[in-house]
């Protein structure tokens, strides 16, 4: 990602800080710092001005944060609050944002204690994320990449599958596979759960081996040059029962009809109700337990939510998953999952793997 892509986003932040009451923003968690900074290192805090940004962290990440970030750099001998507070003492910095979700309260209070007289700490809520929500096309472009990675990997593994084969085997496999095609990592713990089981939504892959005549679930998303991507597909294992078939049409109606409604302007909230009316037809919102969907970028789970209850609105740009999914007990549980950018008009589709269930 461009240089000027990053200073962008600070200026953004830097002008925005006047409306926010605010005379700097010291920004701590993860992603939003390497959303600003383009840092990736554990350890760092950095602080937006409207003059400069300054990132601090330890001698560990001397080299990499001068080749990662135009920020001005400083490289802290103890713990970085001090040199933080050091540099807000410096600018004369009398109210500072700070990220409260994201702080523990062992760090606030090492920070609160050591602040200059004048000084105060102000909590800022989601400001970050609410930028981070909207991708640019240097951060759909990866998207894709990610997206594209994991559907491969998918294929390759997917085509291995026999009864007999371990759960575990499987997430292994899907794991691999998607290192070997550029990922960095998995974007979260891949899913993969047989039977029963796959009731579970987020069922952790164990020793049990697949056997004919059960349901798998297969969630999973690569992490590619920082960005994530998500997909759930369902496999069977010989012939599906009556029941299965049944239960598998409502499930990709409810998705595709949740994709229908997704476009620029829409509320979340109308998406998920979209995609959980088709269910109700079905008799099987109740077994719909959780919600449509959700924003994914730098984090797998970001704003926006697309649930029953969420207030917000889609914007042309967001990367987001679409999801519904029905577990029962004793059964199993069927979901499907697509990650889709949401453009003026309804959306791109961005996983390409086909959504029929895959029977083996
Ligand atoms: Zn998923
Ligand atoms: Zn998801």
């Amino acid at each position: 990602m461009a240089n000027s892509e990053f200073e962008q986003r600070r200026q953004t932040v830097a002008s925005g800080l006047a409306e926010h009451k605010l005379d700097g923003l010291l920004v701590s968690w993860g992603p939003n710092l390497r959303y600003l900074s383009g840092f990736t290192g554990s350890n760092a805090l950095l602080l937006v001005t409207p003059g400069k940004s300054i990132l601090f962290t330890d001698p560990r990440y001397t080299i990499q944060a001068g080749q990662e970030s135009t920020c001005q750099v400083r490289i802290a001998k103890g713990p970085l609050v001090i040199d933080v507070v050091a540099a807000i003492a410096k600018s004369g910095l009398k109210r500072v944002g700070y990220e409260p979700a994201l702080t523990t309260c062992d760090a606030y209070q090492s920070l609160e204690s050591k602040l200059p007289m004048k000084a105060t700490l102000v909590a800022v809520k989601g400001w970050i994320e609410e930028l981070r929500t909207v991708k640019s096309p240097a951060e759909i472009a990866r998207i894709r990449r990610s997206v594209e990675t994991n559907s491969k990997a998918f294929e390759q593994a997917v085509a291995r599958v026999r009864p007999g084969m371990k759960e575990q085997d499987l997430a292994a496999d899907l794991e691999y596979r998607m290192r070997r095609l550029g990922a960095e990592k998995p974007s979260f713990e891949t899913i993969v759960a047989g039977g029963v089981r796959s009731a579970l939504p987020h069922a952790q892959p164990t020793a049990a081996r697949f056997r004919t005549g059960e349901l798998i679930v297969v969630d999973m998303g690569a992490l590619q040059a920082g960005y994530c991507s998500d997909m759930t597909r369902m496999l069977y294992l010989g012939a599906p029962t009556a029941k299965v078939k049944r239960t598998y049409k409502a499930v990709l109606e409810a998705q595709l009809a949740g994709i229908d409604a997704v476009r620029a302007g829409v509320r979340t909230a109308a998406v998920d109700a979209a995609a959980r009316n088709v269910l109700k037809g079905y008799g099987l919102d109740g077994a719909f337990i959780h919600s449509t969907g959700h924003g994914l970028g730098l984090e797998i789970h970001e704003p926006p939510r697309l649930g029953k209850r969420d207030k917000g609105r889609l914007k042309a740009g967001m990367a987001i998953t679409i999801e519904p999914g029905v577990y029962l007990e004793g059964f199993g549980g069927i979901r499907i999952e697509d990650t889709v950018l949401v453009t003026e008009k309804g959306c791109e589709i961005l996983t390409p793997t086909g959504k029929e269930l895959r029977v083996l």
